[in-house]
């Protein structure tokens, strides 16, 4: 492979004007519509907004139909076990079945055709290519596999785009640090929050990461590898460049990073629709505001989602990218969940501001936070492991002044036993919220 082509899954696609890209996007919603035809849920969707599918022409024709939700997936779910009125194939047609972490709702199942599988390849194409991963990479995924969508398609998206695929499923940390230099792996994929903790358990074993083979780290699942600090910490523990991505079960992978990261993600707009609207209203929202993303996957016609409410905020920009694609770009990734937001003391604020706060100092290794919520304003308070060598004393008025000056907000700090707080390989949960007495 060339240079030239080494980070583009499909050039042409990817450099394609934007005029040209809504004319594709609105030929591939005309095949994804007359597929769903046979789709129970979206066709009493469209007759109860009293549109008809086969009259939608456009992209524009679609921002008619009401939003979908996730909670109208569960319903669907519970109400027509065990997989809702979602289908649009009979399930012999299915080959691939997976479940939700439930992290915010009841477990979703969800189910994939041979067709729609190859969306998801596609879909990881973009974010390893974009990364730069080629046929000489050994992909190691430090995943728990389990009935999760993101591990396995991650896992079967590195060989897709030629590179060796080696499972970290059913190993220990320490394990899979062993694992992964024997096997001379060149890329990391797992979330942020478990590369830096592989990171700290390689410095417990006086194992040097920045000697092994790893060459590129890829992340999902929170937003951190877009959080300046948590990815040059990365790159510190690593020796390696980090990548960000960002995907959903019911959505597929909808973002990837390119090269050189610059701290933004380009929207799949090839195998997705986007809009940003106000989380509260609905309404669409200008690029440049920050708003919740909504999204339409083209490519998985078996079990669809139309006008989905990811949940996630984000801020759109077209302006050019220095790496030649036009696809639209989403400023500092995922920049948090619409329901996670923290008003401590009249400032709002998303955990992905504190987190890259806090992965600032150096001093600290891990942390958790203590929400209590008093008249609708939230306290923080932070409980921080440290190293050893450090005074907890210096370190608290370190944490206090970085609120103070970065946040404009006053937070509690309390010391935590080292080792004490929990490590996480899947999302982390950092978050805890102390209902008021
Ligand atoms: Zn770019």
């Amino acid at each position: 492979m060339s240079l030239e082509t080494a980070d583009f899954y499909h050039r042409e696609l990817e450099t394609i004007d934007r005029r040209s890209l809504r004319d594709l996007q609105n030929d591939r919603l005309g095949r994804l519509l007359q597929e769903l035809a046979r789709n129970q849920f979206y066709q009493e969707k469209f007759r109860l907004a009293g549109m008809e599918m086969g009259k939608v022409r456009s992209t524009e024709d679609l921002k008619r139909l009401p939003f979908t939700t996730k909670s109208e997936l569960v319903v669907q779910q519970q109400t027509h076990p065990p997989y809702g009125r979602l289908l649009t194939y009979p399930v012999e047609r299915y080959r691939y079945l997976h479940q939700t972490s439930g992290t915010t709702s009841e477990p979703l199942k969800w189910l994939d055709t041979r067709e729609d599988w190859d969306s998801w390849m596609r879909c990881w194409g973009y974010v390893y290519r974009g990364a730069g991963v080629n046929e000489k990479d050994v992909v190691f995924c430090a995943f728990s596999f389990g009935p999760y969508i993101s591990h396995w398609a991650a896992m079967d998206g590195a060989r897709h785009v030629g590179a060796l695929g080696l499972s970290g499923g059913g190993l220990s940390s320490e394990q899979r640090l062993r694992v992964l230099v024997d096997n001379r792996c060149t890329v990391l994929v797992c979330t942020p929050t478990y590369a830096l903790h592989l990171g700290e358990v390689a410095d417990k074993l006086g194992l040097d990461l920045r000697s092994s083979d790893i060459r590129i780290t890829i992340h999902a699942g929170e937003p951190g590898a877009s959080v300046p600090n948590v990815k040059r910490r990365i790159e510190e523990y690593w020796g390696a460049s980090c990548f960000d991505h960002a995907g959903a079960t019911e959505v597929g992978a909808w973002a990837f990073s390119c090269q050189p990261h610059d701290g933004s993600l380009h929207l799949n707009e090839l195998e997705f629709l986007f809009e940003v609207v106000d989380p509260q209203s609905g309404e669409a929202l200008e690029p440049g505001t920050r708003g919740e993303l909504v999204a339409t996957n083209l490519g998985r016609a078996g079990m669809p989602v139309l006008r989905y409410r990811t949940g996630d905020l984000v801020e759109l920009t077209l302006d050019p990218c220095a790496c030649g694609r036009r696809l639209a770009r989403i400023r500092g990734g995922v920049l948090g969940r619409a329901d996670d937001m923290l008003i401590v003391r009249g400032v709002n604020l998303y955990p992905s501001a504190i987190d890259n706060l806090v992965r600032g100092l150096p001093s600290v290794i891990e942390y958790e936070v203590e929400i209590r919520r008093q008249a609708g304003m939230d306290d923080l308070l932070l409980k921080l492991e440290i190293h050893d060598s450090e005074s907890f004393s210096e370190v608290e008025q370190l944490v206090l002044a970085a609120f103070r000056s970065q946040l404009n907000i006053r937070v509690s700090v309390e010391e935590a036993e080292r080792g004490s707080l929990p490590r996480y390989e899947f999302k982390a949960r950092r978050y805890k919220r102390i209902n008021d007495p």
